[in-house]
């Protein structure tokens, strides 16, 4: 039988990438998604161009009875969930002077409420299956902190602590959890920043260049895999080197 990995926010930027990656290795691919466009079709026609099976499934995952739908959607077509990838995340930036509590809320609803609320209803298919991989999308502010990115960094800083907690819980199950902490990576999530600003970053960093959706994606395939079997409870920086 396939093996299937179920990828949040995956219709653009990195979780596409790393859908079309897993595909590429196999997997069938549950999409999860918000909203019905041609990028939606696009990428579903990408995946299913490897020839392996693409469910598209519906859902925001900060709302934990739409994750509790698609996750049993998923489970309904394949049967079981060998990889689960938090990926949906958004930036809502703005210094903590003038930062409105609702853009608190909602980056921290999103990006750690919503791994919470997907993680929560696909433990039982692991735990049951005694086997798993949890792929958390974290990122370096996370771990360093970034001016204008309170809300955005505690979250991903929370997702680390999830991470670890969770793998000390459920690595009896042979389920293994783990983080990626991507530094500047092309999308465009960081397509709002100017031109300047993006060349002062890549400047600053240590391989000179921003990441790629394709740098996250491979580490990603890596966590997914047998190669990886003795990994638990880690956090992997895919920064170029910002961070060391
Ligand atoms: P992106 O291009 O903005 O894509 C974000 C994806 O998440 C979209 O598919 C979006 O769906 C989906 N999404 C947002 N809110 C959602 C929700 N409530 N429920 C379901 N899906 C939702 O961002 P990206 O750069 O690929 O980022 C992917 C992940 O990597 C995020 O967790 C981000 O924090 C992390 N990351 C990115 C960078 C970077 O430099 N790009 C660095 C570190 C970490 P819609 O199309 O419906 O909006």
């Amino acid at each position: 039988m396939s093996k299937v990995a179920l990828i949040t926010g995956a219709t653009r930027g990195i979780g596409k990438q790393i859908a079309i990656t897993l595909a590429k290795q196999g997997y069938n691919i549950a999409l999860n998604y918000r909203k019905e466009n041609e990028e939606l079709s696009n990428t579903k026609q990408e995946i299913e161009n490897q020839n392996v099976k693409c469910l598209c499934v519906k859902g925001d995952v900060s709302n934990f009875e739409e994750c509790e739908n698609f996750v049993k959607e998923t489970i309904n077509e394949f049967g079981n969930i060998d990889v689960l990838v938090n990926n949906a995340g958004i930036t809502k930036d703005m210094l903590l002077m003038r930062m409105k509590k609702e853009d608190f809320q909602d980056v921290i609803d999103v990006n750690l409420v919503g791994t919470f609320n997907v993680t929560k209803n696909v433990i039982p298919y692991m735990t049951k299956a005694r086997k798993g991989r949890i792929i958390n999308i974290s990122s370096v502010v996370g771990v360093s902190g970034n001016a204008g990115q309170t809300n955005y960094a505690a979250s991903k800083a929370g997702i680390i602590g999830f991470t670890k907690s969770l793998a000390k819980e459920v690595a009896s199950r042979n389920i293994l959890v783990n983080a990626v902490a991507p530094g500047f990576i092309q999308t465009d999530m960081t397509d709002v920043l100017k031109d300047e600003v993006k060349d002062e970053i890549a400047k600053s960093i240590p391989l000179k260049r921003m990441g790629n959706a394709e740098d996250v994606a491979n580490v990603v395939k890596f966590l997914a895999s047998d190669d990886s079997s003795y990994i638990t409870g880690q956090v992997i920086n895919i920064d170029g080197g910002m961070l060391m």
